[in-house]
């Protein structure tokens, strides 16, 4: 590499089912190691909570479609009926300057990134055991009895898929946010020092 060029940033992956605390956990780790948060597109509709442009972008299947036949996503895929997508630009353009980026994303999409980049560093969120995730689904107050029976299959086959591809770097169980966050940074750290991972 010439001296003036700049190495590129860090690609880092988070993957986790849903009721894991895989979003605090992953704005926490954006804040304490400056990473770029990417914002996914969806065709979900928004929850009340969420503020547009802030978590996802929301736009309607026409659209998402005509992104996807233009080459617009990094990856994507369909979870629970929805369709996500983890945009190119700008997150080719941050990692380009330099800039690590941060990804949350589910397995399928993780599987895509992996293939492509090798070198992403790829981390799975583990619940610390199936009662406790059912129970951070129900607390969450945001689906209905089916809607978190759904998503609690669908956790328990995203587990079964992480584990089986051996795509991800590490697993790290979340029993305790500030302890989850700080074993991630420390596997970014490695990752990020010369020789790392
Ligand atoms: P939720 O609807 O609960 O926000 O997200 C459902 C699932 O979609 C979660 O596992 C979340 O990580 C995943 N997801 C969010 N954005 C993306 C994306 O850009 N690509 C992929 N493949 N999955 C995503």
């Amino acid at each position: 590499m010439a001296n003036n060029a700049k190495a590129p940033g860090t690609l880092i992956v988070l993957v986790g089912p849903s009721g894991v605390g895989k979003s605090t956990i992953s704005r926490r780790l954006a804040e304490k190691m400056h990473l770029m948060y990417i914002i996914s597109t969806t065709t979900r509709a928004r929850l009340p909570k969420e503020d547009e442009g802030k978590t996802y972008e929301h736009v309607d299947q026409d659209v998402f479609f005509r992104r996807l036949e233009h080459g617009e996503f990094l990856e994507y895929a369909k979870v629970f009926d929805e369709y996500y997508g983890t945009p190119k630009h700008p997150t080719l353009d941050y990692l380009a300057s330099g800039q690590d980026v941060l990804l949350e994303i589910d397995v399928q999409g993780a599987l895509q990134v992996r293939f492509q980049y090798p070198n992403a560093l790829m981390i799975f969120i583990m619940p610390p055991d199936e009662a406790t995730l059912l129970t951070r689904l129900r607390d969450r107050g945001r689906d209905t009895d089916d809607a978190i029976e759904k998503r609690f299959r669908g956790a328990k086959r995203e587990i079964w898929m992480a584990k089986g591809s051996r795509a991800f770097d590490d697993m790290v169980i979340n029993d305790d946010i500030d302890r989850a966050v700080a074993e991630i940074a420390n596997l970014v750290r490695q990752k990020k020092s010369p020789g790392g991972i």
